[in-house]
C-alpha cells in the first residue's frame, strides 16, 4: 500500500469517482490505461473496477434507446420508474402530475440556469389544505449531473406521495418541495455530450478555459478551504466566488424564502450507500442537533439494511467529514449552519461494493433496488417530522 499525491495538472483527465473515504480507506479513480504503470511504479495497490468505461456507456445508450419515453400528453402512471429519463421527460412528468393533481400539488420555478433553462420543482401538500403553516421538507436530486439515480429517486417520491398517495394520513401533516434536477445544464450535457459530467456549465474560466463549477462546493459557508479546488479544471472547483453559480444562488434564495417552516432537507448523491449529515467541512466541530440527526439516520439505516439489498451491502451513518471525507462549501453545511434546519441530510445512493456495480453507470436493472433503499430511508425521516419530532 502506498500513497500518491495526484494533481489534475500532473495527470490528464483525472477524475475521482469516490474520494479516499475513511471507512474503506480506498478511492475510486477514473484513469486512462496508459497511467496504470505510474500507479504500479508508486507501489499503489489497486483493482480495476471497470475495464472499459466507453463500452459501458454504449451499453447504457442501447438500454436507453428502448426505454418508454414520457411525453407531455401522458398521464403520471405512464412513467417507467425503473428507467432513466432526460430533462424534457422529467419536466413533462412533473407538469402532468401538477395538472392532474392540482388540489395537492403545484409546479414551481426555483430559478434559471447559466444556459437559461428553468429549474422546476413541485410543491406538494398531501392534505390539499394550502392555508395553514406546515412543517416543510425539501428533497433535490442531480446537483451533480452524472448521478442519474438521484433524479429517479425524486420522481419515485413524487410517484409515491402525489400519484399513489402512499401513507396519506401521515404525509398530510407535511408540505414537500421536490426538485428532481437542480443542475439542468449539467444533466442535459450528460445526455448529449459527456455522460460523466459532474459540474455546472458556467465558464469558461482560467488559463485553460475550463467549464463548470462543483455546485456542491459553491455555498457561502466555509467556502474556501483545503477541501475544494481553486483550479477551474478540477472536478471539485469551488467557483470564482461563493454563490457564483446562478443555480446555487437560486436554491439559497428559495430556501431562505421558506426557512421559517423548513424542518427537513435532503441533498441526494451517488454513489456509495451513506446516510450522512453535517458537517462536511470539519471532523472537529459537531453540528447543532447532531445527536437528533444521528438518531433518526440510524433508525432509517436500520430499516434500509433490513432490505435484501441492504443486507448484502449496508448503508453507513455519520457526519460527512467523519464517515466519508471533508468538503468545503457544501450545501448541507450551509443549510445547517445558516438556516438551522433540524434534519439536514445527504444520501449517497447506489452501489457500495467495488466489483460489478459500475459506479455512476448504475444499470437500469438496479434502479428499483436503489429506489426502495432511498424511499425506505426518506420516509423514516418524513414520519418523524410528521410526528413533530
Ligand atoms: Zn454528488
Amino acid at each position: 500500500m502506498g500513497t500518491l499525491q495526484i494533481q489534475p495538472k500532473t495527470v490528464e483527465n483525472l477524475d475521482f469517482w469516490k474520494e479516499p473515504d475513511r471507512q474503506s480507506k480506498s478511492a475510486d479513480l477514473r484513469i486512462s490505461a496508459k497511467h496504470l504503470p505510474m500507479l504500479r511504479n508508486q507501489g499503489m495497490d489497486f483493482q480495476v473496477m471497470i475495464n472499459d468505461i466507453d463500452q459501458l456507456i454504449q451499453q447504457e445508450e442501447q438500454d436507453l434507446s428502448s426505454r418508454e419515453i414520457f411525453t407531455s400528453n401522458f398521464v403520471p402512471n405512464n412513467l417507467t420508474l425503473n428507467e432513466y429519463h432526460n430533462l424534457d421527460e422529467i419536466y413533462a412528468y412533473i407538469n402532468s402530475v401538477a395538472s392532474l393533481n392540482s388540489n395537492i400539488s403545484k409546479l414551481i420555478q426555483i430559478g434559471t440556469t447559466f444556459e437559461k433553462r428553468q429549474i422546476l420543482g413541485l410543491r406538494v401538500r398531501p392534505s390539499g389544505d394550502w392555508s395553514k403553516k406546515l412543517p416543510s421538507i425539501v428533497v433535490h436530486g442531480l446537483i451533480h449531473s452524472r448521478e442519474w439515480i438521484t433524479g429517479a429517486a425524486v420522481l419515485d417520491l413524487i410517484d409515491k406521495i402525489v400519484v399513489k398517495k402512499t401513507f396519506q394520513q401521515t404525509m398530510s401533516k407535511l408540505e414537500f418541495y421536490f426538485i428532481p434536477v437542480l443542475n439542468p445544464d449539467g444533466y442535459v450535457y450528460t445526455w448529449n455530450t459527456d455522460r460523466l459530467w459532474r459540474k455546472t456549465r458556467s465558464g469558461p474560466t482560467g488559463n485553460f478555459q475550463c467549464f463548470g463549477t462543483d455546485a456542491n462546493r459553491n455555498f457561502g459557508f466555509k467556502w474556501q478551504g483545503p477541501f475544494s479546488s481553486s483550479n477551474p479544471c478540477a472536478e471539485d472547483f469551488r467557483g470564482i466566488a461563493p454563490f457564483s453559480e446562478i443555480e446555487i444562488r437560486s436554491l439559497a434564495k428559495f430556501l431562505h424564502s421558506i426557512s421559517s417552516s423548513l424542518r427537513g432537507y435532503f441533498d441526494l448523491h451517488a454513489y456509495g450507500k451513506h446516510f450522512v449529515y453535517p458537517f462536511a467541512y470539519t471532523r472537529l466541530v459537531e453540528a447543532p442537533e447532531a445527536e437528533k440527526m444521528s438518531k433518526l439516520a440510524r433508525l432509517a439505516v436500520s430499516r434500509i439494511n433490513n432490505l435484501p439489498s441492504g443486507q448484502s451491502a449496508p448503508f453507513s451513518v455519520g457526519s460527512v467529514a467523519r464517515s466519508i471525507y471533508n468538503a468545503n462549501g457544501a450545501t448541507i453545511d450551509y443549510v445547517k449552519a445558516v438556516l438551522n434546519v433540524t434534519y439536514t441530510y445527504a444520501l449517497e445512493l447506489g452501489p457500495s461494493q467495488h466489483a460489478g456495480v459500475n459506479g455512476f453507470l448504475l444499470p437500469q436493472s438496479r434502479i428499483s433496488e436503489a429506489l426502495l433503499e432511498s424511499s425506505t430511508g426518506l420516509f423514516t425521516v418524513f414520519e418523524a417530522i410528521a410526528r413533530g419530532e
